[in-house]
């Protein structure tokens, strides 16, 4: 198979393991299909921007043109600090498109990323952004009815954890070393208590199996800008991440716009 697409953040859907679609033109790859092919990704040097389509020197936040990037709603600060969305005080660059994504229920989750980790997200993206993180095990921490209340809780808990991904310690750890449910207990009294209001009660745990081994040692993450061509047998996939048998990482979702020639044999 020979075909031509721009990359894209791959669909995912729950299961045992997670199921990874990749978007090409108007059909889906089901990818843990190709674990096991020799696939080859070749860079075009182009990006279109997924949002106008565009050509882009440069992709601004996963595949954006810089207008894009300056003008959506969905590149505006609030989407990656959400204690600075403003939507509740009616401060939007689209306020259409905020009823839709900020004013609505959000959650904020503790992860196990390969560390526990404190993250914000709509109630309609749990497990996907989960699966996107590569978290092997997460729980609903609180429930906020709005982006930037969610924000402020987020903001509390960073002062005891992180809200980043170590993506080498991700892609090493296929099982959660610690109890969820014991540091939800644990960090919810550190609270202030107009925030711990909106505590989560359910404390089910949802654990999540991917398409991999975790058989590889020294993982190499490669971006497309510095090496244009990637080959090797499709060992498995995590997170958004496509991991070869000679070691290395492809950022799918960090690649998003980029046109590549995709050949699996
Ligand atoms: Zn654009």
């Amino acid at each position: 198979m020979i075909t031509e697409l721009n990359l894209s953040k791959m669909r995912t859907e729950y299961g045992l393991p997670v199921r990874y679609f990749l978007s090409a033109n108007d059909a889906e790859i089901f990818m843990n299909d190709l674990i096991g092919s020799r696939v080859t990704i070749e860079y075009q040097h182009v990006i279109n921007c997924i949002s106008c389509g565009d050509v882009t020197r440069r992709s601004y936040m996963n595949g954006h043109c810089y207008k894009c990037y300056t003008t959506l709603p969905e590149c505006d600060e609030g989407v990656f600090n959400p204690e600075k969305d403003m939507a509740h005080l009616g401060i939007s660059r689209d306020m259409e498109w905020s009823k839709q994504y900020s004013l609505i229920d959000h959650y904020v989750y503790l992860a196990f990323t390969g560390d526990l980790k404190v993250g914000v997200t709509r109630y309609n993206q749990i497990p996907t952004r989960w699966i996107d993180q590569g978290a092997v095990a997460a729980i609903k921490f609180a429930k906020t009815p709005y982006r930037n209340l969610a924000g402020q809780i987020e903001v509390e808990m960073k002062k005891h954890l992180s809200d980043k991904t170590n993506w080498k310690m991700m892609l090493a750890m296929s099982k959660p070393n610690l109890d969820l449910v014991e540091r939800k207990k644990y960090f919810l009294p550190m609270l202030p208590e107009d925030l711990r209001l909106y505590a989560s009660y359910d404390d089910s745990v949802t654990e999540i199996v991917y398409p991999y081994d975790y058989k590889l040692a020294n993982i190499k993450a490669v971006s497309l800008d510095t090496c244009d061509k990637i080959s090797g047998v499709l060992a498995g996939i995590k997170g958004q991440y496509l991991l070869f048998d000679n070691g290395i990482a492809l950022n799918v979702r960090s690649h998003s716009g980029y046109k590549v020639k995709l050949t699996v044999d």
